[in-house]
């Protein structure tokens, strides 16, 4: 899949894991994200790419991981594990053709906000699980 930012200076492809787009409702996503949830797509950390712009991204570590965004327009477009792991989410609000992606989990619904309606068929968990 391709994501871009706001500006169009940072453009990168990664292979995604269809079967992992979940909607965060961690607190740290909603102020991020400036949303009341964040909608991830799982992706393999080695498939990322950058096209075009990486020397805008930049980086802010929180809870949770190193938060990335456009120095520039300040879209938010990934998250990864400080210890490097093998994973990364990428926002979907920046992926084309995301749309078409089916959630399939809610996770940090312990720190939900009471107007955020769910699907009821989607898993949700109180944190983000192992399993994913
Ligand atoms: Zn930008
Ligand atoms: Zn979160």
């Amino acid at each position: 899949m391709k994501g871009t930012c706001l500006c169009e200076g940072i453009i990168f492809e990664f292979q995604e894991m269809p079967d992992l787009v979940f909607n965060c409702h961690c607190s740290r996503c909603r102020v991020s994200h400036g949303a009341d949830y964040a909608t991830q797509i799982f992706a393999l950390r080695s498939s990322l790419r950058f096209v075009a712009g990486e020397q805008l991204l930049s980086e802010y570590e929180s809870t949770g991981g190193i938060r990335c965004f456009c120095s520039n327009c300040g879209a938010r477009l990934m998250n990864y594990a400080k210890d490097g792991g093998d994973y990364l989410s990428v926002a979907a609000s920046c992926v084309e053709g995301s749309e078409n992606l089916t959630v399939t989990a809610n996770c940090f619904l312990s720190m939900k906000v009471e107007r955020s309606t769910l699907d009821e068929a989607t898993p949700g968990y109180d944190e983000l699980p192992e399993s994913l």
